[in-house]
């Protein structure tokens, strides 16, 4: 029975708009029947943080996407994101990751510094929560992939049907998960570090912060359950400017404060609703790197912010 929060799927083009298609230079998807194969673009010198246009309806999306999967990451690319970053020996293993979702070249080091934080536990997880925005397609709710797995270079990673059965309500769309990439760019990271995993896709759309915290409680799990919130930070303003915001923006992420809004996240959906779960589990974050394009590959001009964060379970601490 359809969940009465969600409404007809309504797949709308954005509006053409210079803040929008954002910053990805990334990714693109092939939705076979049942494996989705991811592709990540790896750092091409001629891709800027904000290059990547989905094709339009009709043009010749097929070659577009075989361009963009030739660049996909290989697995010596994201072991070597890994392996240059520091984790304290003693520092617990994270319940949930906020991570960016730009082209490696861009953010991949950012994204790493989190991912690394589930090097040494990760084996031992067997479910990935993954929520990030929709970039493309306009909707009420959230959405799940139709597929049975995402396909990268580092292997095929398995959708979780055991925990989709927990979520009934939410849709199956294969025409929002083609066109997104806020999800797949995550899935190279994850397969290397939590390699016995199954994935829960979600894209989250047009939705209250409650909304998609009930979801995360309805998935939270325990040790065995890992939550991934994909979003970068503020975008296109100039290197200084963006920088404030970025630190204004995860002093609030820190606080696990709610009102996030989209100037400040392209993800300020999944990620609020995060946040509300995480508060209402009473997790405690970690800010592990901030940087923005303009550090890392791009103009300083117009820069994308990339915050990488952690969040711990605290109910075992001493008060
Ligand atoms: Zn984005």
């Amino acid at each position: 029975m359809p969940d009465p929060d969600f409404a007809p799927e309504q797949l709308e083009k954005e509006a053409p708009s210079a803040k929008r298609p954002a910053e990805q230079q990334g990714p693109r998807s092939r939705v076979a029947t049942a494996v989705k194969t991811s592709g990540y673009e790896g750092g091409s010198a001629k891709l800027s943080p904000d290059s990547w246009k989905p094709p339009a309806p009709g043009k010749d999306a097929v070659g577009e996407l075989e361009e963009f999967l030739k660049k996909r990451p290989s697995p010596q690319e994201v072991g070597r994101l890994l392996a240059a970053v520091q984790v304290p020996l003693d520092e617990p293993a994270p319940k949930a990751l906020l991570v960016p979702h730009a082209g490696y070249a861009y953010s991949g080091p950012v994204a790493a510094s989190a991912y690394a934080r589930l090097l040494r536990g990760g084996a031992n997880l067997s479910r990935v929560v993954l929520i990030g925005p929709s970039h493309h397609a306009s909707f009420h709710g959230l959405a799940l992939p139709d597929t049975e797995a995402f396909e990268t270079p580092l292997g095929t990673m398995p959708v979780d049907a055991e925990a989709i059965a927990l979520i009934p309500g939410v849709r199956r769309s294969e025409a929002i998960h083609r066109a997104e990439h806020s999800l797949e760019v995550q899935v190279p990271f994850l397969q290397r570090v939590a390699p016995h995993a199954a994935l829960v896709p979600l894209v989250v759309g047009q939705a209250a912060g409650f909304q998609v915290a009930d979801i995360l409680e309805l998935l939270w799990g325990g040790p065995e359950t890992a939550i991934v919130v994909s979003s970068d930070l503020s975008h296109y303003l100039p290197y200084r400017l963006g920088r404030a915001v970025d630190e204004e923006t995860s002093r609030m992420i820190l606080r696990l404060e709610t009102s996030l809004d989209g100037e400040r996240a392209c993800g300020a959906v999944p990620v609020a609703g995060f946040l509300e779960a995480a508060r209402r589990r009473r997790l405690r974050a970690t800010l592990l790197d901030l940087r923005s394009s303009g550090d890392i590959a791009g103009s300083p001009e117009e820069v994308v912010g990339y915050g990488a964060f952690a969040f711990f379970e605290t109910r075992d601490e001493t008060p």
